[in-house]
């Protein structure tokens, strides 16, 4: 049997209970997720209303299918769309490929029994080997497209935003020191089966399975047993960032695909727009919406879901004629009160009352400057409900207060 190229799993930091420990990390870091996204939802729930929005589940679900694979809004905008198609996909072949190398190492090799390796060497690995380094450089490159636009080019719509430099600039350096452990495990040799056992062999091997390992092992010191300990530290250090940024999907702005896939499932049926109707209109006392805790939960989970992308303020008809409304900024305002609210709420604070939306955070004119186009719906990427919001807010102000824009008086 010809030799086979392969590389050893936890080559270089392998210890006994290696397996457990990332075992263990592994869930607990599912955990942290599970728990970060539950305590966001109790977040949407102890402040706003119920609103069923998990009717007809197949639609739904066919929805977001049609959304996720057409990526039709994202692709609309080309810089932004390839930039965000890069990252994805990108992490997506990662994700795979990290997935892969478990079950190679705890199903075929532990559970299973394969020495000294399953299905990871031979063909199998150099393309697998060829695809991660693509997809390492995919994310590289979206990584630099993003921090390109929002430190060197700057566009006016894209304010508001927090946190997003820094989780980009932390998604680009685990990328690069992905290529760093590579670059440093490769600078050590290649490795092949041969006979049947593992053995060293010349990185040459490597040139066209990990062509960007391959290079960056040309620059790292071949110093006898120093690219040993730089590969060591090098391991633990892309293994803990690796473990960190896994951790903040459910706390921080990471955690954006998730909640972009939910909005698109909850999101209303119908045409873009569709309004909830007036329930019990003859007996109601109020109508519409003064203070954030009458809105729907599903207005507080969009607020707080908005990426600030400002493609719903380039295209809203309002914003680009001067006039004094930006629906991202209506989102961003419902945002700023509710959040501080419902953490409060959660801690068993009392709120005895809630701030007025219109006069504080929201003006009159804003509102009465939505022509209820729809634009803003069909162009945000996350499928953002806006006019909902809005008028839920026109509603107070009209058949609670008999106020109405100037024009109609
Ligand atoms: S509402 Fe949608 S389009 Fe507007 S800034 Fe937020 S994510 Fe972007
Ligand atoms: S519906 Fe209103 S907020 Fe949205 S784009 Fe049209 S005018 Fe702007």
């Amino acid at each position: 049997m010809p030799i086979q190229l392969t590389r050893p799993i936890y080559w270089n930091v392998e210890f006994s209970g290696i397996d457990f420990l990332i075992m263990g990390i592994g869930l607990l870091l599912l955990a942290a997720i599970v728990y970060g996204l539950y305590h966001r939802f109790q977040m949407w729930r102890v402040i706003g209303q119920a609103d069923i929005r998990w009717d007809h589940p197949w639609e739904r679900i066919k929805g977001v299918v049609r959304s996720v694979f057409g990526q039709r809004r994202m692709i609309e905008h080309i810089y932004a769309g390839q930039m965000h198609t890069l990252i994805l996909v990108g992490f997506i072949l990662l994700f795979i490929g990290t997935t892969l190398v478990a079950i190679e190492r705890d199903i075929g090799q532990g559970v299973l029994g394969h020495q000294p390796t399953w299905f990871f060497h031979g063909t199998f690995y150099i393309v697998f080997s060829f695809i991660l380094d693509a997809a390492g450089v995919m994310v590289i490159v979206g990584c630099l497209m993003a921090l390109y636009r929002r430190f060197v080019e700057k566009p006016g719509y894209l304010y508001g935003i927090t946190g997003f430099g820094k989780w980009t600039v932390l998604l680009l350096v685990v990328c690069l020191s992905g290529f760093v452990v590579e670059g440093a495990r490769i600078s050590h040799s290649a490795f092949v089966i041969d006979s049947g056992t593992v053995r060293e062999a010349d990185p040459v091997l490597e040139k066209w399975a990990s062509p960007v390992g391959y290079t960056i092992s040309k620059m790292i010191s071949s110093a006898p047993g120093r690219e040993l300990s730089f590969h060591w530290m090098a391991w633990w250090g892309h293994a803990l960032l690796s473990f960190f940024i896994i951790g903040a999907f459910g706390y921080s702005i990471l955690r954006h695909p998730f909640t972009g896939l939910m909005g698109i499932f909850f999101k209303r049926p119908g045409s873009t727009g569709t309004l909830a109707p007036i329930p019990n209109l003859e007996e109601a006392e109020s109508f519409g919406v003064t203070t954030v805790d009458q809105f729907s939960w599903k207005t507080l989970f969009d607020s707080d879901t908005c990426v600030s992308c400002g493609r719903c303020e380039i295209h809203c008809p309002a914003s680009q004629t001067g006039k004094p409304l930006s629906p991202k900024r209506i989102m961003q305002s419902i945002r700023k009160v509710w959040q501080p609210a419902a953490e409060q709420t959660l801690q068993g604070q009392q709120i005895s009352e809630y701030p007025m939306l219109v006069g504080n955070s929201i003006t009159e004119d804003e509102l009465w400057s939505c022509t209820t186009c729809g634009a803003c719906m069909r162009q945000c990427p996350l499928q953002i409900e806006h006019i909902p919001a809005i008028v839920d807010l026109r509603r107070a102000l009209v058949m609670m207060e008999s106020r109405f824009p100037s024009e109609a008086r």
